[in-house]
This record gives structure tokens, C-alpha cells and sequence, in this order.
């Protein structure tokens, strides 16, 4: 046992230690404590203090808030963050009870504060704070002091400037165009920068993409151990990057942190250490991103529901006409980095006599024939191909891979397809639908709003020629 015991009556007397820079306070407050039945010691400022309670850890701690110097803020962490004082109550004498005040007695993780003006509760709230003790720490985490006071203050701050910062860079990772990736490379960058690590990893559960950093070769297998740990069977789409820096770690067991945010979790994040295990600081790394991967996370995952939402017509499911062409231009931008002259079909597709449909068996009925002309189409399509709702009872089908005469056939093959489907609607079961089709070949100069241009006057074509047609636009140029 560190301090003194004494007991009067057989009762144990607790020892205070009272710190606080003005003398004549501090008589006061000791005075008054001795006089409920307390020990006291007292310190005249926070290093002293600190040293004292070190050396000697009494029962409960009472200190002033402001002191010169070496502040009751700093003490009460100090004491926290040291495993022979990391239990003791800490009380704080503040002269006014302010917003400031409560905030800084929370942050430093003092058990409460007493206005100086209100000092005769002070006995009755360190009984209170003693008959609430804080859980001791377990006796592995003790570790032997060294270097002074003031040493370990500045390595406590030291400590607590990496945690801010570290938190700040991640929590400021809120990517403005809602890409993963780029969140992924924000935070590799800065892992390397504090991490020795094999392979980083980061996994997103709302879609099943691994994310997966390592510097060397050997990556399947990196990728694996990292799968592994992280416990992921399914992944959608893994993206690695790996740099040629030269491999400097052998890796040790992973680590791996869940991202939550409300108790649901996100995603995971993960690392392989050295082969010695990870350092204090690469712990707080993880721990850090952990807690603070939510926030951009999350931002990624409403950016990409909003985009979603943004693409998708709401009765049919199907891409709406705004995503059908961004879709179409990624197409073409990828068809002409990758040297590939694929050719491409549009077919235009509007329905005959629709408005009857509507006008005859309601609007709903008409709904319901929109959604199950969507589900043909998508039956109907071919993996590679593109089907989108064009609006109202139109819509648009791409067909890669398709040149004239194919997406002709396609298109004839459809439209007696759309023609053989009865549809379920209200009390009728086999409402027959035809629609009209018009064909354009997309060459390779040509936009896609010029081809769909060329579909549509051949769609105006097969109307004009008594619908339930094909008809073709024969220009393949611009
Ligand atoms: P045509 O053979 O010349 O194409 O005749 P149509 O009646 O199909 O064409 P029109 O352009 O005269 O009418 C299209 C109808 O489609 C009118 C419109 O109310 C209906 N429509 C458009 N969007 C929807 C929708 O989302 N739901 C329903 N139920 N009807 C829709
Ligand atoms: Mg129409
Ligand atoms: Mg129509």
C-alpha cells in the first residue's frame, strides 16, 4: 500500500488531496474537510500535486480548475491516463459554473465540480464520489513511472494531438463525389504515414466491396489472409492497389476493427502488422478510424442510395433516361480507351394505342402492363445490353454487339414476344399489348442522341405504317 492509513475509532479516515494555488482558499477548504473528519494534504500547484499523488495516491483528489501553469484540467488527465491514479475520484473546484467549466471538468474525466461559492457540500460530495469509485484497472496494464511530471504531460498531449489530428483527417474525409475509392486512397495515404503494415483493408457491407492495399507482390494471397481475417465470404468487387515501394513488413496476426454507427455496422477496417504485433500508436490508428470511418461511410452510402434514386425510373425499376444516356456515354468512353470497335443498336419502343388501356381499365391497369413490359425487356436483354424506361409508355433498348440487320432481328423477335404476352390486369387475364419498334445503327462518330434521333423517326415510320411493326433507320452516318 502506497499511503498512509489512519483510523480513528476504528474507522478508516480518508486521505484528500487538496489542490489549489490561493493559500487562503486553500486553509479554508483544508480547515473545513480536517473538520468533517478528512486527512488532508494539500498542494499549492498541479505538478506538485501530480507528484504527490504519484508517489502517494490519497483517497480522492480535490482540485481548482484555473491554476497557473499546470491547470486542474491537465492534472485530472494526467491522473487518468497513469494506472496507479487511473481510479481516483477527482473532484474540481471551480469559482463559477459555466458551460466552459462543465465541458472541460467532462473532457478531463473528472467525476463532478463544486462551486467554490457552494463549498459546504464539498465533504458530503467526496463521500458521494467515494461510495461510487471508479473500477480499478487491471494490475497488467500498470506500468512502471518514469521521467517526470512534466514529461509525461507533454507525451500525453503529444498523444492527445495525434488522436485529434488523426480524427480530424479521417472525419474530414467526406468525399464530394460519393467514391469509395477515393476514400480508401485519403486513407491509405494517411495510414502509410503511421502504419507499418503488410496490407490495409477496408470492407463496406451495404455493398460488398473489399478495398485492399499492399505494397508488394504476392497480393492473392495478401487479399486472402485478408478476407480471412475480416471474415468476408462474399465480396462483390475487390479494388487493390499496390504500389512497387519495396516490401519492408512481414506481416504479423491482423487486426481488424468493425465500423458502426448506432450499433449497425458499416464496415470493417484492417490491418496486417509487423510480425512483432502493432505499436500503441498503429492500435490507435485503427481504433481512431474505426469510430471516425462512420461519418464518411455513411456519406458515401447516401450519396450512393441518392444516386440510385436519381437513376432509376419508381414504376418500372428500370434505368430512367437520364441514367440510360450517362450509361451509354460510359459505354462509349470505354469502347474507345479500350481500341474497341463494337457496333450498337438502338431499338425505340412505344406502345400501341396505350391511352385505350388506360381510358378502358384505369390508369392502375395501365401501370401494372409498364411494369410487366419492363420485366419482358429485361427478360428479353441480353447481359451486355442496356434497357431503360424512356418516358411514358417508351422505352429504349441498346444492344451491344448488335450491327443493323441483327438488332432487326432482335427487334422483329421482340415485338412478336411483346405481342404473344397476355398481361394480368384487374379482372381481365390475357390483355394483349403490341407496341412499335423503331431500329438505328450507332456508328462510330455518331452521338447517341443522333441515333436515337435516326430510332425515333423510324419509330414514327412503323406507327404511320399501321403499328405492331419494326421499321429501320437506314443512315449509318453523321
Ligand atoms: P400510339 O399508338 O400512337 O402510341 O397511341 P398511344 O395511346 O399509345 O399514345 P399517346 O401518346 O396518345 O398516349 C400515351 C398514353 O400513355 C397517355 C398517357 O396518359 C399514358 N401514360 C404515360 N405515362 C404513363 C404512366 O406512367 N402510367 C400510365 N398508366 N399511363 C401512362
Ligand atoms: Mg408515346
Ligand atoms: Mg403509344
Amino acid at each position: 500500500m502506497l499511503g498512509f492509513e489512519k483510523t480513528i475509532g476504528g474507522l478508516l479516515v480518508k486521505r484528500v488531496l487538496l489542490v489549489e494555488d490561493s493559500k487562503v482558499t486553500r486553509n479554508v477548504i483544508a480547515q473545513r474537510l480536517r473538520d468533517a473528519g478528512f486527512r488532508v494534504d494539500e498542494a499549492s500547484h498541479g505538478i506538485e500535486a501530480a507528484e504527490q499523488a504519484l508517489a502517494s495516491p490519497p483517497d480522492v483528489v480535490v482540485t481548482d480548475l484555473w491554476m497557473p501553469g499546470f491547470s486542474g484540467v491537465q492534472l485530472c488527465r494526467l491522473l487518468r491516463a497513469e494506472p496507479v491514479t487511473a481510479h481516483l475520484p477527482v473532484l474540481v473546484l471551480s469559482g463559477t459554473d459555466d458551460r466552459k467549466t462543465r465541458f472541460w471538468v467532462r473532457t478531463a474525466g473528472a467525476n463532478g465540480f463544486v462551486a467554490k461559492s457552494e463549498i459546504a457540500e464539498l465533504a458530503g460530495r467526496i463521500h458521494q464520489a467515494l461510495a461510487d469509485p471508479r473500477p480499478l484497472p487491471p494490475t497488467s496494464v500498470r506500468t512502471p513511472l518514469f521521467g517526470s511530471v512534466l514529461d509525461r504531460m507533454s507525451q500525453l498531449l503529444d498523444e492527445a494531438l495525434f488522436s485529434s489530428v488523426i480524427s480530424a483527417d479521417i472525419a474530414a474525409m467526406l468525399t464530394a463525389d460519393g467514391n469509395a475509392a477515393t476514400l480508401f486512397e485519403s486513407l491509405t495515404n494517411l495510414a502509410s504515414e503511421v502504419v507499418a503494415y503488410e496490407w490495409f483493408a477496408l470492407y463496406f457491407d451495404s455493398t460488398s466491396e473489399l478495398f485492399f492495399h499492399c505494397r508488394s507482390n504476392a497480393m492473392a494471397e495478401r487479399e486472402a489472409r485478408a478476407r480471412q481475417a475480416m471474415s468476408i465470404s462474399s465480396v462483390a468487387t475487390c479494388f487493390s492497389q499496390n504500389d512497387d515501394r519495396p516490401l519492408d513488413v512481414r506481416g504479423g496476426k491482423p487486426i481488424v476493427r468493425a465500423v458502426t454507427l448506432h450499433g449497425k455496422e458499416l464496415g470493417r477496417v484492417a490491418f496486417a502488422p509487423e510480425a512483432q504485433g502493432a505499436s500503441k500508436d498503429e492500435l490507435r490508428f485503427l481504433k481512431i478510424a474505426s469510430r471516425e470511418l462512420a461519418g464518411p461511410i455513411q456519406s458515401i452510402e447516401l450519396f450512393q442510395a441518392l444516386r440510385r434514386i436519381a437513376a432509376t425510373d419508381p414504376l418500372t425499376g428500370l434505368m430512367n433516361r437520364r441514367a440510360f444516356l450517362e450509361a451509354m456515354s460510359r459505354e462509349r468512353e470505354r469502347a474507345i480507351r479500350q481500341h474497341v470497335a463494337v457496333p450498337l443498336s438502338v431499338l425505340l419502343l412505344d406502345l400501341d394505342h396505350f391511352k385505350g388501356i388506360n381510358d378502358a381499365l384505369g390508369h392502375g391497369a395501365g401501370d401494372t402492363v409498364l411494369r410487366g413490359m419492363a420485366q419482358l425487356l429485361l427478360a428479353f436483354a441480353r447481359k451486355s445490353d442496356f434497357v431503360a424506361r424512356w418516358g411514358g409508355e417508351e422505352f429504349v433498348m441498346a444492344l451491344a454487339g448488335a450491327d443493323l440487320d441483327g438488332a432487326v432481328l432482335a427487334a422483329e423477335r421482340l415485338r412478336g414476344c411483346i405481342e404473344a404476352t397476355k398481361h394480368a390486369v384487374g379482372k381481365t387475364d390475357d390483355l394483349v399489348v403490341t407496341a412499335s419498334i423503331g431500329v438505328a445503327m450507332m456508328s462510330e462518330k455518331m452521338t447517341i442522341d443522333h441515333a436515337i434521333a435516326l430510332a425515333d423517326e423510324a419509330l414514327y415510320k412503323a406507327k404511320n405504317s399501321g403499328r405492331n411493326r419494326v421499321e429501320v433507320s437506314k443512315i449509318e452516318g453523321p
